[in-house]
């Protein structure tokens, strides 16, 4: 079926008009002012509307000119902001802005090649610049803009520059400069990342609604909301003093988890800030590996736990701190971080060792009460789990014995929640370094969040966050109840 563009977007213009305008296009029509528009872009990123608002209205009323902006410290400009995601860098980014907008004649260029020059600004941010400042044509491909494109047949894309270089092609131009406005609107009020209201949206008549999963429904017809849903969210941080340095602070605190699982934290906590130790709002329970900057895992976690196990009393991997389980009144947390196999398979039997180690553990937590295990498992379990599968079938975590314990976790019963809501291809959660591999996507889904079968009824969202950056891995979630 060709999707109806032509019919669908006047509807969704007549929908969005009693939305909450979105914040980049507010300031937009209230100030018609390019070097605010870029600004409020750049605070916008992986931020909450209202927060954007609110830190670029207290930003401006010290600064609402470059030459303004240039009169204050990275450290003023951090504190107006806070806490708008990425603060420090975004700060840090502004700072530098006046300075590089004097190549530009010191004010706001108006096409994208010269905006990507800037600092803190992608093609993402120009684009929508360009439109919306400058009412010049320019595709703004927002996160909402790739998914329902997507969602719609409209583009079959995995990437949000693929889904641009696709619309520019076929979008037609009267409608390049609203796209992103109008879907980021119907993205955050109707067609949303997780459960969209597909009940009572105006255009599902028109829509494939591809690869998306239904919202859950209680009786009475209304998604369960309620105190016991809990946010848990597991990150392979590659070094949690790295990531420290790439903004893991901030990322904890948008992500907002009740409770975040840490592996390879490569640290012992008394080798962290104190900043990192004690966050605000959680308890930490740290599992180091006993060789110091190397592997290790770590929890933090809001609700006090009733009890803390260190490792499965087997020392040759307890030493290397590659399992932390907390319990909770209603069920295990198994915190993991899996052996890699290493080239040639060289690791391969320890890592067997420690997957039956594994197994029998769970089997033996799950006879009390739900087991949810998360962590990076360091194997792609089927072929739609990594981009170039056909090429790495004799690798590490590809291996046929790597895969095969996968088999036998599903044949016991468990659930790999992600594969519950999602079966597209391209979606991963690990990315080398080299090659340029995470802008290509050319990555592997190696991180899970797998809960016993019996208590699949439980979770109410899985889902990869692989927009949040710091770490060659992102973070992955459940929404559990
Ligand atoms: S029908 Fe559902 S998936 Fe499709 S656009 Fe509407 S809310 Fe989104």
């Amino acid at each position: 079926m060709i999707f109806p563009i032509d019919t669908v977007i006047p509807i969704l213009e007549r929908e969005v008009s009693s939305y909450d305008v979105p914040v980049v296009d507010l300031i937009a029509t209230q100030t018609n002012d390019p070097f605010k528009v870029l600004v409020a872009t750049i605070l916008s990123a992986r931020t909450k509307d209202e927060v954007t608002a609110a830190a670029a209205r207290r930003l401006f009323a010290r600064a609402s000119t470059a030459a303004e902006l240039a009169t204050l410290t990275v450290a003023d400009v951090e504190q107006l902001i806070y806490p708008v995601g990425f603060f420090r860098t975004k700060a840090k980014h502004l700072g530098e802005l006046p300075g590089a907008l004097q190549r530009f004649g010191g004010v706001v260029p108006d096409d994208i090649d010269s905006l990507v020059q800037l600092p803190g600004v992608g093609r993402k941010t120009a684009n929508l610049v360009v439109a919306v400042a400058f009412h010049k044509p320019a595709i703004c491909v927002d996160t909402h803009v790739h998914r329902i494109m997507n969602i719609w047949g409209y583009v079959q894309t995995t990437t949000p520059l693929q889904t641009e270089m696709v619309l520019r092609q076929k979008l037609p131009r009267q409608y390049w400069i609203r796209i992103n406005g109008l879907l980021v609107a119907f993205g955050q009020g109707t067609c949303k990342p997780q459960r969209p209201h597909c009940d009572r949206c105006v255009i599902a008549a028109y829509c494939p609604r591809l690869g998306v999963t239904p919202r859950k429904k209680q009786q009475g017809g209304t998604v369960r909301q309620g105190r016991d849903e809990r946010k848990l969210i597991s990150w392979n941080v590659n070094g949690l003093r790295a990531v420290a340095k790439n903004g893991f602070l901030d990322v904890l605190h948008e992500l907002d988890a009740d409770i975040l699982a840490l592996q390879e934290i490569k640290a012992h906590p008394d080798q962290l800030d104190d900043q990192l130790r004690n966050v605000s709002g959680y308890q930490s329970f740290w599992h180091s590996a006993k060789k110091k900057g190397y592997a290790g895992t770590a929890v933090f976690s809001k609700i006090p736990p009733l009890r803390v196990l260190y490792g499965m009393e087997q020392p040759q991997f307890d030493d290397e701190g590659r399992v932390l389980t907390l319990e909770y009144p209603d069920f295990y947390l198994i915190n993991t971080y899996s052996p890699n196999a290493q080239p040639e398979l060289k690791r391969l039997a320890f890592k067997q060792e420690f997957n039956r180690t594994l197994l029998a553990y769970m089997d033996r937590l799950r006879s009390e009460k739900t087991v949810v295990l998360c962590g990076d498992l360091n194997v792609a379990h089927k072929e739609i789990d990594l981009a170039n599968p056909k090429a790495n079938v004799k690798n590490p975590g590809f291996s046929e014995q790597e895969r095969a314990w996968m088999d036998e976790l599903i044949a016991a019963g468990y659930v790999d929640t992600f594969r519950q809501f999602n079966q597209e291809a391209g979606q991963y959660t690990w990315w080398s370094y080299r090659f340029n591999a995470r802008a290509k996507n050319i990555g592997w889904r190696i991180d899970y969040f797998i809960v016993d079968g019996s208590s699949r009824d439980r979770v109410l969202e899985a889902a990869i966050h692989g927009e949040i950056t710091g770490s060659d891995h992102c973070p992955v979630s459940l929404l559990f109840r």
